[in-house]
């Protein structure tokens, strides 16, 4: 379940919306009506979407050694490609209509027994690996960030915005959580990535181990957009401020090895389609990590830091998983949480209980841009100035999540 921003909720629709269109925001509430946690038709995205066909690889090569010059020129662009957009690239691996996909899959369902198997053995032990090899050892605590240059200085907590090197600069990074607990598979909301390609915004998404796993192709097609970063969201959303030891280490580095086993399958799909050079800019593990309901404690902060992730939480709450929280209360927040010289880190949900997410994005976005701010990534984010980080979670002030620890289902996270 998405639990990240509910106590903003009750403060109330956000004050204002100066700027927006009052004739494109009716103000209505979202589609409040989808059940929570019913029993709904099998999502279609991990089955809708084929694999291309490897074939495609020896074809290409045999191609070329059989013809003349201006051909193989010819089949050398075909590999390497010039992409205008992310959706030209995309398209080299999946149909427009599987990626642009259908409502249905916005919706979760129960479902018992899935997400405890762990990944491999050999996976695990590769993520432990490439950790290390990156100067970073899951044995004890230490700051160490995989992608290169994103080392947030001395931040040594969970992160809730940057203080911009530039204060005149307007960076805003746009996050989306794919949360998926133990007892459901979670949903995908299309309308959210398919927007933000249309229009060209880079994202981060982070996202449940479980739910790549559920997920596979539409998790895939985050991580091979160049427009959006994938960090880590936990195996089953545990609460890692209740869970300790294995259970917790667990929900961190399984998450980890899922998204190296896809971006393997990605690679040995893709390349051959996209060109090398498109895989090798996937970061190889994540390198940032979203705490589970905003909660975390000292040692799943120290074991977040020592696996490599920065812990990035927000400073503007949308509040988008709550019923009624319509698209211009989302869009308010976003406008009126934003403070000269921040770079601000937005919180919503893209696992299909942001209800109004989508519409609220049709117009800020827009809004955004009209006022000068760039969209960027997690992080080019923290790259760009000097991380604000804390020695505590909670969604906007100390002590406003602990509700999360009462709860069993909360607690256990498997
Ligand atoms: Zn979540």
């Amino acid at each position: 379940m998405a639990g990240e921003g509910i106590e903003a909720a009750k403060q109330g629709p956000a004050q204002g919306l100066r700027g927006l269109d009052p004739r494109v925001d009716d103000g209505r509430q979202p589609a409040s009506v989808l059940p929570e946690l019913v029993a709904l038709p099998e999502l279609r995205s991990a089955e809708g979407a084929q694999a291309p066909d490897a074939d495609g690889v020896s074809e290409t090569s045999a191609h070329i050694e059989q013809t003349d010059a201006p051909a193989v020129a010819e089949a050398i662009a075909e590999q390497t490609p010039f992409f205008s957009s992310s959706q030209d690239l995309l398209e080299r691996c999946w149909s427009r209509e599987e990626l642009l996909g259908n409502s249905d899959e916005k919706r979760a369902h129960r479902s018992r027994g899935s997400g405890r198997e762990p990944p491999p053995p050999e996976l695990i032990a590769r993520a432990e690996s490439l950790t290390f090899m990156a100067g970073c050892h899951p044995a004890r605590s230490s700051l160490c960030f995989i992608v290169s240059g994103s080392r947030p200085g001395n931040a040594t907590g969970s992160i809730r915005w940057v203080e911009l090197a530039d204060p005149n600069a307007r960076l805003i990074a746009l996050t989306f959580d794919l949360c998926e607990q133990a007892n459901e598979v979670g949903g995908y909301d299309p309308d959210i990535v398919n927007y933000l390609r249309d229009a060209g915004v880079h994202a981060t998404f982070f996202a449940g181990g479980k739910w790549m796993r559920s997920h596979p192709e539409r998790a895939k097609q985050l991580l091979l957009d160049p427009l959006f970063e994938v960090g880590n969201h936990s195996w089953t959303h545990g609460n890692l401020r209740v869970l300790k030891g294995e259970a917790m280490r667990d929900q961190i580095l399984w998450t980890q090895a899922e998204y190296l086993a896809l971006r393997d399958d990605l690679a040995a799909e893709c390349a051959a389609r996209v060109g090398q050079e498109a895989i090798d800019r996937i970061p190889p593990l994540p390198s940032s990590f979203r705490f589970p309901y905003g909660t975390c404690s000292g040692e799943s902060l120290d074991a977040v830091a020592s696996y490599g992730l920065a812990a990035v939480q927000w400073d503007i709450v949308t509040a988008d998983p709550v019923h009624g929280q319509g698209a211009k209360a989302i869009a308010g927040a976003i406008l009126t949480g934003l403070k000269p010289g921040r770079g601000s880190i937005v919180v919503m949900h893209a696992n299909g209980r942001g209800w109004a997410t989508a519409k609220a994005l049709q117009q800020v976005i827009p809004e955004l841009r009209h006022r000068g701010y760039e969209f960027v990534t997690i992080s080019t984010l923290l790259r760009a100035g000097a991380p604000h980080a804390v020695a505590e979670c909670y969604e906007l002030r100390p002590g406003d999540n602990a509700r999360y620890d009462k709860s069993p289902d909360h607690r256990k996270g498997k």
